[in-house]
């Protein structure tokens, strides 16, 4: 068992680097340090004062990648390669946002499948993963430019609802920037160590973070005992936030110039300068009662009386989200000793003001609310770094555990630097029909690949009773106790049947050996991430072959020879892609065998659902 210590907590061997905090936001990502000599959290400027970096990405002509301001620029012009909120993507499947396809300008693949979400842009296709990275790499090649310093280390923000896959590919999207990212820290608990709360160990705290940003709305319910943060409950809306403001204030305007919405749609220059304009007046009334601005030729106005009026039922909605988030808790607004104002639209007076008045106490409000959640990231890493002495007496695992997956990869279940004792569970499932057994590899590294970790343990889960594939539950379980001791037990749920090992995972480890194995999968990031995605497009491949094989040998007499042949020719082209092609490829070759598929699989299915109406079968 390790406890913390400064080399294996930097997993460096020099000995001051600096750890950023980052903060990945939907519509602005910034990095913050703890400055060397003072000790407070400062957030890293361009020399003009800028902190925020639109989280946007354009993919211009020539292979030229541009994030930040430049990109948001482009929005309008380019929407097909100019890419926003990819975070609300993160370990997505195309299922969990369909119904949200319309909000998005670019391409996200429609595969009508469990699988992750991937955008196309041109002939190529990107992971929220891949996405996300370029934002990192971007703020990365920043800090490095403001510190002068190579920037190498980072804690990472994320919301607190986001589930062990978005945290998985936050992770991912770190490493694939080239930072070793020490931990991923819940927004809200970074808003509260910004603001000092919780950093005192003899503190026990019911605290409310209230985050409104540009397109999203979150609100926290923390217990915060003992420099431990627990999330009691957490609610929100996904597309509720700033951006409602600017629509609601172009919408009044438009209103008042007699412009129809018909000619806001088709005329996107005037939408776009009213766009900007609606920002800018919403900025200016966070500190003056008066807007005027001029565009399309047009004078305009906005008080902030009218604004307050537009945006009222918006307010409402999050204060509604305020009362269910409590009532998930257990309690009630006289349990809660802090308010935490975070996210840029909390600059706005009537939103301070309705959320002071529904909590009924003063709301945290003094650090800037676009900025605290890097800073308390800072506050993190600064801890991890080993220079906040009081808050090292955590034991931790310095190595992530998991367990092996289809194709050879690492399914991580309890990632590095996680407290102990700890646990996680994931489910699982087999391949074949009938398959009786399934074996069960544990492995402890960093890499992609199991090939490059270590292995630690292996068994069988066997007397799984005959089912088809797929159907199987099977639950496989970590449980690292406080001595440092992994129990690894796997149960296929619906039969019951179970087996378990017990393994020492730091067992013959040097603390030169456990850093020589993080340096390691930094370095190897790039090939690693990109061995994973042909692997996961490939496996992808393989199970898109089945099931269209299946769904054919049952369907076969609903359809032409044409659509038979098509399908075949479409399902050898994807075969040759699988052995010889590369991930973009293997996806090229799915699209087409789906596109192929989708027109004749609707209308058996319809179908399938008149045949069973008309109580002919079911
Ligand atoms: P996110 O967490 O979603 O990445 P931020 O916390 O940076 O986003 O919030 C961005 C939103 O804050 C935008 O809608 C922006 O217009 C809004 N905003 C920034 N400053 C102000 C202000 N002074 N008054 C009102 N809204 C503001
Ligand atoms: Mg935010």
């Amino acid at each position: 068992m390790a406890k913390i210590s400064i080399n294996i907590a930097t997993g460096s061997l020099q000995q001051k680097e600096m750890i950023v905090g980052i903060d990945l936001g939907t519509t602005n990502s910034l990095v913050a340090v703890i400055h060397p000599e003072n000790k407070n959290p400062s957030v890293l400027k361009e020399f003009d004062g800028t902190a925020l970096v639109p989280s946007v990405i354009n993919f211009g002509n020539g292979g030229f990648v541009s994030v930040g301001d430049m990109a948001k620029n482009k929005l309008i012009e380019e929407p097909q390669n100019t890419i926003f909120s990819v975070k609300r993507l993160m370990g997505k499947s195309y299922k969990d946002v369909k119904d949200y396809a319309g909000f998005y300008t670019y391409k996200v693949i429609d595969d009508n499948t469990d699988s992750l979400v991937k955008v196309q842009v041109g002939e190529k296709f990107y992971s929220p993963i891949e996405l996300s990275s370029y934002i990192l790499k971007e703020l990365k090649k920043r800090a490095e430019h403001i510190l002068k310093t190579p920037v190498n280390k980072a804690v990472i923000t994320v919301p607190a609802y986001f589930n062990d896959a978005q945290r998985q590919a936050t992770r991912d999207a770190g490493k694939l920037a080239g930072l070793d990212v020490l931990r991923i820290v819940n927004e809200p608990t970074a808003a509260s160590l910004a603001y000092g709360i919780g950093l005192k160990k003899d503190e026990i705290k019911t605290i409310a973070v209230y985050d409104l940003g540009g397109g999203t709305f979150d609100v926290s319910i923390l217990r915060i005992a003992a420099g431990i943060f627990e999330v009691l409950s957490t609610n929100g809306d996904t597309y509720l936030g700033g951006d409602d403001f600017d629509r609601a204030i172009v919408n009044y305007w438009a209103e008042k110039l007699g412009i129809t919405q018909e000619r806001l749609i088709s005329d996107s220059k005037l939408l776009q300068e009213l766009r900007l304009l609606a920002e800018k007046a919403k900025i200016h009334l966070s500190t003056n009662d008066l807007f005027t601005g001029k565009a399309d030729s047009h004078q305009l106005e906005l008080s902030k009386f009218d604004f307050e009026k537009l945006i009222l039922p918006y307010i409402q909605q999050t204060i509604n989200c305020c009362n269910n988030a409590l009532k998930d808790a257990g309690l009630s607004v006289k349990d809660i000793d802090e308010v935490i104002m975070v996210g840029g639209s909390t600059r706005v007076q009537s939103v301070k003001k309705s959320v002071a008045d529904y909590f009924g106490i003063q709301v945290h409000d003094s650090l800037n609310p676009d900025e605290v959640v890097a800073l308390g990231a800072a506050v993190q890493a600064d801890i991890l770094a080993g220079n906040n002495k009081d808050l090292l007496l955590l034991d931790i695992t310095p190595l992530s555990l998991g367990i092996e997956t289809m194709g050879g990869l690492m399914d991580m279940l309890i990632p590095r630097n996680s407290k102990i004792p700890s646990k996680a569970s994931r489910q699982y499932t087999t391949q074949k029909d009938g398959q009786s057994g399934i074996r069960i590899s544990v492995y402890q590294g960093e890499r992609d690949l199991v090939r490059d970790n270590r292995k630690l343990a292996e068994f069988n889960l066997t007397g799984i009773p005959g089912m088809p594939a797929g159907l199987p539950k099977i639950e496989v379980s970590f449980l690292v106790n406080a001595d440092g001791i992994l129990l690894v037990k796997a149960k296929e749920l619906r039969s019951g049947v179970e087996q378990s090992i017990e393994v020492k995972p730091q067992y013959g480890l040097t603390d030169a050996e456990v850093e020589n194995m993080l340096l390691e999968s930094v370095t190897n990031a790039k090939q690693d991430i990109q061995a994973r995605a042909l692997v996961e497009a490939q496996t992808e491949a393989t199970q898109l072959i089945d099931t269209t094989q299946k769904f054919i040998d049952k369907n076969s007499e609903f359809m032409n020879e044409q659509e038979k042949s098509d399908t075949e020719n479409a399902i050898l082209e994807l075969r040759s892609m699988m052995e010889k092609g590369s991930k973009d490829q293997i996806h090229s070759a799915i699209e087409k065998l789906n596109e192929i598929s989708r027109p004749y699989a609707e209308r058996v299915m319809d179908q399938a659902i008149v045949t069973a109406l008309k109580g002919k079968s079911i």
